[in-house]
């Protein structure tokens, strides 16, 4: 796009006096906006003709990136592609004409949906009920805790109000302990991201067992390794008289491989938006289904109306059923291979703090070569030239310079090739222009920008920018 044409904001392109509309004079006279209502000067608006308009936003549009435009290796996120079927499903007018407060015997066929997706989930996870009211993962969280909170309270034993959370956990892990009313206390990791059953053990004997809630657990967890401790840690809590929550954001690399309920756990969220599909860059919709052990299902609160966001959960059941009972047992493995060819292939240039198998994801520690200063930070701006969306960076907080990489099960062999050709170069790059590096990115209509002063005064009014461009 040419900015210098275009211009960077529609206020910039205005002239005074141009219309772009006209509309009709008021033929309604005696509904007319009472004169005390109206106000006393014109509203300061951009005033462009129509196709200035639409030449302006279109080519704002063309700046967006997207997993429709090129490869989104975010790491934790779980950026996959979302079928064009699953929006048909639910743009279907049947769909989406519905009233939530039409009456009960005109939307079955909607109600069977939700039926058949949580059948779906209880059959893929290996747990009894599911409730599809959490409108995103964290509000699956809160509604899985709420459902244990309920369950203790519910044998006396309210005293139990301690959650146990990894210090590798996702960062909503706490948060919605803490907004349950519950307590978090902190359990290890090992140097390899995996937790630390002695300092579990330990713990557990401190604050002695009938104050403990629950234990949460990410698996894989957030460097992307499987838990191999988690039959250990499932009998020492349950010994405990706790139970064993599964964040199952990301569950895209268990499917077909293993389930959360036959691993012992009690209560898990699932993503839908990320491992069943959801377009949700920019942060939404999403839905964050929750899942319990039989009997628990009793506890499920009310933490929204109706069926919680139902099309989220068209497209999720629409991803499951065009998928089918056979190709999705390839989801897991395929997720598990792409990621382990990326780190295999790279892992000369870049820093493998954890080597061994990983599976939908994994975490560099910046690039290998440490002489040249280039950061983590730098080589995502320098793959933006290239044409890729940046891996998560400085996430998790494990390792100074994390470079979080999740490719999806989605991707061909030729694009997982032709970003492991572009991560290479710029690694060559470091060592023989780092300015070239540090300084990107230069073919983006922005360049570098300077983060400090984004955060510390973001410049979010016109009027405000253009102060600042005279002063
Ligand atoms: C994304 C994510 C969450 C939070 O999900 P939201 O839908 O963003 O609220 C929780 N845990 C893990 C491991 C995640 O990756």
């Amino acid at each position: 796009m040419n900015n210098k044409l275009y211009g960077n904001l529609i206020f910039e392109l205005s002239q005074e006096g141009r219309r772009g509309y006209s509309l009709p004079k008021n033929r309604f006279g005696k509904y007319a906006v009472p004169k005390e209502m109206c106000r006393k000067e014109d509203a300061q608006l951009p005033e462009c003709d129509e196709m200035t308009v639409v030449r302006h936003y279109t080519n704002l549009s063309a700046n967006n990136f997207g997993v429709d435009n090129g490869f989104y290796p975010l790491g934790s996120c779980t950026m996959k592609y979302n079928p064009k079927i699953n929006e048909e499903m639910a743009a279907l007018p049947q769909f989406q004409n519905l009233h939530p407060l039409q009456p009960a015997d005109t939307v079955k066929g909607a109600e069977a949906i939700c039926t058949l997706l949580c059948r779906s989930l209880c059959e893929l996870t290996g747990l009894h009920a599911f409730t599809l009211k959490p409108f995103a993962g964290a509000h699956g969280e809160l509604t899985g805790l709420m459902v244990i909170k309920k369950y203790h309270e519910s044998r006396g034993d309210e005293q139990r109000r301690l959650v146990i959370v990894p210090d590798s956990a996702h960062g909503t892990n706490p948060a919605s302990a803490a907004v349950c009313g519950l307590d978090i206390i902190e359990v290890k990791s090992l140097a390899d991201g995996t937790i630390d059953i002695d300092a579990l053990k330990e713990l557990l004997t401190r604050v002695g067992n009938d104050s403990i809630a629950a234990m949460m657990m990410t698996n894989p967890n957030t460097l992307g390794l499987f838990e191999r401790q988690i039959p250990e840690i499932e009998k020492l809590i349950h010994a405990a008289g706790a139970l064993m929550y599964y964040d199952g954001a990301n569950l895209n690399p268990m499917l077909g491989a293993a389930r959360p309920g036959d691993m012992g756990f009690d209560v898990m969220h699932i993503n839908l938006h990320k491992t069943f599909s959801t377009p949700h860059g920019g942060g939404g919709p999403g839905a964050g289904p929750v899942g319990v052990r039989k009997g628990l299902e009793q506890f499920f609160p009310t933490v929204s109306p109706y069926h919680g966001n139902f099309a989220v959960a068209i497209r999720a059941y629409a991803y499951i059923l065009s998928l089918g009972r056979e190709n999705i047992k390839m989801v897991g493995p395929l997720a598990t291979l792409n990621a382990n060819y990326i780190k295999e292939q790279l892992k000369a240039d870049y820093e493998l703090p954890i080597d061994g198998l990983c599976k939908h994801e994994f975490v560099f520690d910046g690039l290998k070569d440490k002489s040249t200063c280039v950061t983590t930070m730098d080589v995502a701006k320098r793959l933006l030239d290239y044409g890729y969306h940046a891996p998560t960076i400085y996430f998790p907080l494990l390792f100074h310079e994390s470079l979080m990489i999740e490719p999806t099960e989605n991707e061909s062999k030729e694009t997982i090739d032709g970003f492991i050709q572009v991560m290479r170069q710029i690694a060559e790059e470091a060592k023989t222009d780092p300015e070239l590096v540090k300084s990107a990115p230069h073919n983006t209509p922005i360049g570098r920008v300077d983060d400090v002063l984004a955060a510390k005064h973001p410049v979010v009014t016109w009027r405000q920018l253009q102060n600042d461009r005279t002063a």
